[in-house]
């Protein structure tokens, strides 16, 4: 259960019996559906995405389709990496302008990603990085701003939140870099 991110319970009576139950996070296949009829509208020319890269680093399968559905149907290019250490060795090889990060994956999580990313050389570290909570732990979010992630959405996520947090970090950085240049 904790693989997949959920929590177990129980609750016991001595000599009456015992309840297990558990939480587990889903996305409802119904919510990608919904988010492909509301994209089907957007025509090319409304793309805010263009030229934008972008890499998700996501180990769960139907949060990788949902988030790959919405930045592509948005001209974001997108590439994905099934856990940090994945994420690592691609980001090492190629650019991308922003990373969306999941928190809980096997291997290297992305917490560890990020301190790693972080102490890259210059041109790597700076890199927007935003988390990909799937629930809201107390302090979570605390302790994915301290080690230097950039902003978070929770899952399920609302497409327009994402498009927005994305644009207005790529957005900024891009004014950092001509301010540098000038
Ligand atoms: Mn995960």
């Amino acid at each position: 259960v904790e693989l997949q991110h959920g929590k177990i319970f129980l609750e016991s009576t001595p000599g009456e019996g015992s309840v297990f139950y558990f939480r587990m996070p889903f996305v409802k296949i119904s919510d990608v559906e919904k988010e492909n009829e509301n994209i089907e509208g957007i025509d090319a020319e409304e793309e805010p995405g263009r030229g934008i890269k972008v890499l998700i680093v996501e180990d769960n399968p139907i949060n990788q389709l949902l988030v790959i559905k919405v930045l592509q149907k948005r001209g974001y290019e997108t590439t994905i990496a099934q856990n940090g250490k994945i994420a690592i060795e691609k980001y090492k090889n190629e650019d991308f302008d922003i990373i969306l990060m999941d928190l809980q994956m096997p291997e290297v999580d992305g917490y560890e990603a990020t301190k790693y990313i972080r102490r890259m050389g210059a041109e790597k570290a700076g890199i927007p990085i935003v988390a990909m909570t799937a629930h809201t732990i107390q302090g979570e979010l605390e302790k994915c701003l301290a080690i230097g992630m950039n902003d978070y959405v929770s899952k399920p996520f609302s497409p327009d939140e994402l498009k927005v947090k994305i644009q207005h970090l790529v957005g900024s950085k891009q004014k950092d870099e001509k301010s540098v240049l000038k």
